[in-house]
């Protein structure tokens, strides 16, 4: 994951120091183009001296057109290869030219501390060091060879000092920028992790899954997810506390970093909910990465754990996958969480993957309408962003439609129509201002006759879709009311089409059991009551009575939201 400060910060420290090591290329070319004037050394043709100077200014100018296009674009270890390369070359050239421009008695001696500099504000201490180290050798070796026509060999005695000041100048430079470096790792940590799990947080979560499907998706590569829920935490932390609590999440969270491969993300995305991005992992390959950690979690004994509903501390999980689940991002987030819903559903203690009404929808369309239902899609997913209290709805009531429709034994074409409508009920809605949708005072009666279009709204958006006609009935009237006091037609008792009626009790049950603008979210024990209470006036009382018993059979998968 890539910090864009940092970056920039990166950028432009590598520009000022490949600046400065193109000037420290002039400085030599100028070096060896006055030494072949003054010609200090009577060994050394002039000759030579301008081929010289001609290699180095060319040498210079393929540096310049190298670095700034070139270095940005690599990392880890193949730049620090490139960086060692480059110091290696600039020591030869800083070599030749100390050699060039009168050897022991050169002047430009000092060239070597612009590498020294540069090399350890990029690589650090260590290698800092090394290249002073380095550097004094190579300026010691010249005195040493050509200052030798003097007993006393002053240079070498001079030397000594530079090569002390290209030390001393590594050190410090180096200590300096590493600790900056480690300061800037732990404020980064600061930001990126969770206080208590030490797992990266939900900000992170959310920046590194933008970075990793934008990656993948022009890699042409699948990213699958995982949502994690603890089952009956809030019984646990009732039971032991809010403490201990706490320690049972940073034993999950260990658990969870232990079960992963490096290259997942494992982050606390809320209060007891942890998300895992699994990056090049299909979804078949992120169920079996998910089951295992569903098994670790089982198998691992957590303190008290025996008095949980189940004897043991276990996790729900919902899997998705991008790109064959979801489109992006957000799809991928909203699918997981509904699987994870779903595996809660069903029991707590196992692994969910996603399932789209879309996908199964495409099979039974014909192939020109396929576009169509992908805009119907569309208008659900800005429905469900603008009617922030639906979120969710419609899966869950398409869930609910597969199970009562296996309950009442439905034929396979009643099953589908009633879950195709249960998926489209709403869709009507997408007209109505967010303002009316997310409106927490009872609504006024121009408000209600705006509100009361959608199931008409609805039917003329579907209407298009030839193969979806024999859906559109069910969504018209999926707010009559048994006695007849609905809308929009206020038809009565068995005049309502059937799957209609079903469709209004198990629309309603969830639209009482979850957040909802105008009312407060119901238990599902007050669902209940309410669908009896209003059975024969608003409900139909038998469809009622069979959606209630199985509300009832998933009990125990409900008893926390009771
Ligand atoms: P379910 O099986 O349906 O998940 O039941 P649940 O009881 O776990 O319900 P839910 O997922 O809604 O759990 C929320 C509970 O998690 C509420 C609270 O007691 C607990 N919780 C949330 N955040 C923290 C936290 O930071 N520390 C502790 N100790 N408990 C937390
Ligand atoms: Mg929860
Ligand atoms: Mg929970």
């Amino acid at each position: 994951m890539k910090n864009h400060l940092i970056e920039n910060k990166k950028d432009t420290i590598n520009n000022i120091l490949s600046m400065v090591k193109l000037a420290s290329l002039l400085f030599s070319g100028i070096a060896i183009f006055s030494s072949s004037f003054e010609n200090i050394h009577a060994t050394i043709l002039t000759y030579n001296m301008y081929s010289s100077f001609i290699v180095l200014f060319s040498l210079t100018l393929i540096y310049a057109l190298w670095s700034f296009s070139t270095i940005p674009k690599f990392e880890g270890r193949v730049l620090k290869l490139i960086i060692l390369g480059e110091n290696l070359s600039f020591s030869l050239v800083f070599t030749l030219v100390i050699v060039f421009s009168g050897a022991h008695e050169s002047n430009y001696k000092l060239l070597f501390l612009l590498i020294i500099i540069t090399s350890t504000i990029q690589s650090g201490m260590r290698s800092g060091l090394i290249t002073a180290t380095i550097s004094s050798t190579i300026v010691l070796i010249i005195d040493l060879i050509y200052g030798t026509s003097s007993p006393v060999n002053i240079y070498f005695e001079n030397d000594l000092l530079i090569a002390g000041v290209f030390i001393l100048t590594a050190w410090p430079l180096g200590y300096y920028v590493e600790s900056e470096r480690r300061y800037i790792k732990k404020l980064e940590d600061m930001v990126n992790l969770d206080g208590l799990t030490e797992l990266y947080n939900h900000r992170y979560f959310y920046d590194s899954l933008t970075y990793i499907i934008d990656y993948h998706k022009k890699e042409n590569k699948p990213v699958s997810m995982a949502f994690i829920d603890i089952d009956y935490f809030k019984h646990y932390n009732d039971l032991y506390g809010h403490q201990q609590g706490d320690l049972v999440l940073k034993e999950v969270a260990n658990i969870l970093r232990e079960a992963v491969r490096p290259s997942d993300i494992v982050a606390r995305y809320g209060g007891e909910e942890f998300s895992i991005i699994f990056p090049n992992t299909n979804e078949n390959d992120a169920v079996l990465l998910a089951e295992e950690i569903r098994r670790r979690i089982e198998e691992y004994y957590f303190f008290g754990e025996e008095n949980q509903p189940n004897g043991t501390l276990t996790i729900s999980l919902g899997i998705s996958s991008f790109p064959s689940k979801a489109k992006d991002d957000i799809d991928l987030i909203k699918s997981a969480d509904d699987a994870l819903y779903r595996a809660k559903f069903f029991n707590k203690n196992q692994v969910m993957t996603y399932t789209s009404v879309l996908d199964e929808l495409k099979k039974d369309i014909e192939e020109n309408e396929i576009d169509l239902v992908t805009s119907i899609k569309t208008l659900i997913s800005v429905i469900n962003a603008k009617d922030k209290y639906t979120y969710g709805h419609v899966e869950r009531v398409v869930m609910y439609s597969r199970l009562i429709a296996d309950k009442l034994n439905l034929s396979e074409e009643d099953k589908k129509a009633l879950i195709y409508s249960a998926y489209m009920h709403d869709i009507g809605k997408i007209n109505i201002s967010s303002d009316i949708l997310n409106k927490k005072m009872p609504l006024t009666k121009d408000e209600w006759e705006i509100l009361k279009q959608h199931p008409a709204e609805g039917v003329n958006i579907i209407k298009e879709v030839a193969s979806l006609n024999y859906v559109s009935p069910l969504i018209l009237h999926h707010h009559e009311r048994y006695d007849g006091k609905g809308y929009p037609y206020g038809l009565k008792g068995e005049d309502i089409p059937f799957l209609s009626r079903v469709l209004t009790v198990i629309d309603s049950f969830d639209a009482m059991t979850s957040n909802r603008p105008y009312n407060k979210r119901k238990s599902f024990k007050e669902g209940i009551e309410e669908l009896k209470s209003n059975s024969g006036t608003q409900f139909d009382p038998d469809i009622a009575m069979e959606f209630i018993d199985i509300i009832k059979d998933h009990d125990d998968a409900f008893s926390s939201l009771i």
